[in-house]
């Protein structure tokens, strides 16, 4: 294990929290983004970010903000507040959680009336609360505006206040408060793995790799279920790149077993977009039959750019006549079983690459509710897929609103496809 490269006592400097400070940011239109850059920040920096809050311009619940933070956490970081208003109340607030005094300094002063005397102004008075330190804290310079951030060092912790626009809050972390963390910050560094998985719930998926994953605390996992697919993240935190790498190697690979081809990607990369390139490498084209997905199916394959390259079009076939006219699936076949039917999802699958001569054709039918028009139960969806060796159907239950039920069909006839992909080679 590499020591730390300046052994102080900040040699344990992990975990930080953020503080966002600014009534505004509690509104429904305003985001904290500030957080989100200083976040990725002290990632790279191997911090991990224990908790992040937005409080509004209230000295107490501020001040209480502060105090519990400065328990959990070693790094500090406050953004907003810094301006000469009645409301700008960060400097106070960490003072007062502190125990110190805020303390008038000439320098930033200087400073200020410096900026002013640059844009031909006259400095107002009431920009000289900017120019109150908190006692101890060393000024951080903010050529992009009058308030200075403010840098704490506590020993064991430091505390940092940053002005809130953004465009002085960057320059200013990456300036002045990257290089003071670097001296003080034993070499940490974070490794992650990241799957995105189809093919099973959350609760099946965390009954799954639980067993593994609960035995250690680093890596941390984190399960992530979106709208239409779930999220494996693992973080492992060490000393050197090779450590966070051993570690993460210690449950990553049986994670992978356990998830085996429900896995399909490691890199981010989208359902459609591990289609496409299935597609692509198999010089393979692609058609869409959709009845209840309403061209979502198609919506995702087009919003990869080049899936010119392999798909070639389809039908919206929402009525049973249009499922007869465009795809030729016959209407005694409906009226034998409904439109929301095995037969039917593979007849418009078959009708559909007929039409289009592609190598694939994928169908969608079902009830997405409210009202059953067929008499299936809400949520029950049909999938097809015609190819030259055959043709497949599935049928699902997907429960959950409207939404849910065409989001989630459209997923799983993704998936349903990628593994007939990958059966054909
Ligand atoms: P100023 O001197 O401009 O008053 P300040 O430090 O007091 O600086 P605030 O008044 O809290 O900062 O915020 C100024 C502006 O900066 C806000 O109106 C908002 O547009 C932006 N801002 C503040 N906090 C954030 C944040 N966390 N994320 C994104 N933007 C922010």
């Amino acid at each position: 294990m590499t020591e730390s490269r300046l052994p102080t006592p900040h040699s344990l400097l992990a975990n930080a929290e953020i503080i966002a400070v600014g009534s505004e940011l509690l509104a429904h239109d305003r985001l904290d983004t500030n957080s989100l850059f200083i976040t990725e920040q002290l990632n790279a920096l191997g911090v991990e970010v224990c908790r992040k809050q937005v409080v509004g311009d209230d000295r107490t619940r501020l001040t209480a903000a502060v105090g519990q933070a400065l328990e959990n956490a070693e790094i500090v970081i406050l953004s907003g507040g810094l301006g000469p208003t009645e409301d700008d109340l960060t400097r106070d607030a960490v003072a007062a959680a502190l125990g110190r005094e805020l303390i008038f300094s000439e320098q930033i002063l200087a400073w200020i009336e410096e900026l002013f005397r640059q844009i031909n102004r006259k400095m107002a008075d009431i920009n000289r609360r900017q120019a109150f330190l908190v006692e101890g804290a060393e000024p951080l310079p903010n050529p992009r505006g009058t308030a200075p951030g403010q840098w704490i060092d506590l020993g064991s912790r430091v505390v940092a206040l940053l002005p809130g626009p953004p465009g002085e809050l960057k320059p200013i972390f990456m300036n002045e408060c990257v290089p003071r963390l670097e001296k003080l910050l034993p070499p940490q560094v974070i490794r992650t793995r990241f799957y995105r998985v189809a093919g099973m719930g959350e609760s099946d998926l965390d009954a799954l790799i639980a067993p593994v994953y609960t035995k250690v605390s680093n890596p941390a996992t984190t399960i992530l279920s979106g709208p239409s697919d779930i999220q494996v993240h693992l973080r492992a935190r060490g000393r050197t790149a090779e450590q966070a790498e051993t570690l993460l190697q210690a449950i990553a690979p049986r994670i992978e077993a356990l998830l085996g081809d429900r896995i399909y990607s490691r890199n981010g990369d989208l359902l459609e977009t591990v289609v496409g390139q299935m597609l692509r490498e198999r010089g393979a084209t692609l058609s869409v039959a959709e009845s209840c997905t309403g061209g979502m199916l198609a919506q995702r394959i087009t919003s990869i750019p080049g899936s010119s390259d392999y798909f070639s079009g389809g039908f919206l076939l929402y009525s049973n006549r249009m499922k007869t006219e465009l795809a030729g699936v016959p209407a005694e076949l409906i009226e034998q079983h409904t439109a929301v039917s095995e037969e039917v999802a593979r007849a418009m699958a078959e009708g559909c690459r007929a039409k289009t001569g592609s190598s694939y054709a994928v169908s969608t039918t079902g009830e997405a509710g409210p009202e059953s028009a067929t008499g299936a139960p809400v949520g029950t969806v049909f999938l097809g897929i015609a190819s030259e060796q055959k043709t497949d159907a599935r049928r699902i239950s997907v429960p959950g609103g409207r939404e849910r039920v065409r989001t989630l069909a459209t997923q799983i006839a993704l998936d349903f496809l990628r593994r007939r992909l990958m059966a054909e080679g």
